[in-house]
């Protein structure tokens, strides 16, 4: 695993904490948050919008800003596309990650709570959605970007639950988890994600699944 220098630290820190005042000031990007269920993830998990962005993040201007927190402080962000659009159809990346960070867990504080279980997502959106539901939760960024050492952070859960999409992907991570971490695939409605079910049905509508 990678470690990070003082200033590296710092410089994610300083990040995360400028996007967060952003996102205080924009009420569009505070509704897009509230329509998915997320508002409360605006303190707890730090969420922000790049609008002043700090030197070498221009290219995320206007992108959801997702810190990873860890105990140590921030490790690393990733940005997700706001834009009203079809990020596919267009050729849009979605997310985009830093060029010189590694690819990190996301969710480590709930490694800690105190849980039989624990659900493995496909991103860091449907991670949160767990979590907030009181399910803790941790999110890959992609199936391509599993790692080995990410199977031993979820050895003290007795059961681990992978929540792919449901879709042709989620069903692909879904195989994987299940041969990495042994996982057991949650049903997922053809179409949904995660999110959208918790923006859809609340705590219930992603508890349901695993009860
Ligand atoms: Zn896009």
């Amino acid at each position: 695993m990678q470690t990070l220098s003082a200033a590296q630290r710092t410089f994610f820190e300083q990040a995360a904490s400028t996007y967060q005042a952003d996102l205080a000031g924009d009420t569009a990007v505070q509704e897009y948050l509230a329509k998915r269920g997320l508002s409360p993830a605006l303190a707890t998990f730090r969420l922000g919008v790049v609008r002043r962005p700090l030197v070498g993040h221009e290219q995320y201007q206007g992108r959801l800003a997702i810190p990873y927190l860890t105990p140590a402080g921030v490790v690393n962000l990733r940005f997700r596309c706001l834009e009203p659009h079809d990020c596919h159809a267009l050729g849009c990346p979605k997310y985009l990650s830093l060029p010189d960070a590694g690819t990190n867990l996301f969710g480590v504080l709930d490694l800690k709570r105190d849980s039989p279980h624990i659900v493995v997502c496909e991103g860091e959106i449907d991670a949160i959605s767990w979590s907030l539901a009181g399910v803790p939760a941790v999110g890959i960024p992609g199936v391509d970007a599993w790692q080995k050492h990410f199977g031993r952070c979820l050895e003290d859960f007795d059961v681990v639950y992978s929540a792919g999409d449901g879709d042709k992907a989620g069903a692909k991570f879904n195989s994987l988890m299940a041969r990495e971490v042994k996982a057991r695939p949650l049903r997922i409605p053809r179409g949904l994600d995660s999110n959208a079910l918790y923006a859809q049905g609340g705590a219930d509508g992603l508890r349901r699944l695993i009860e």
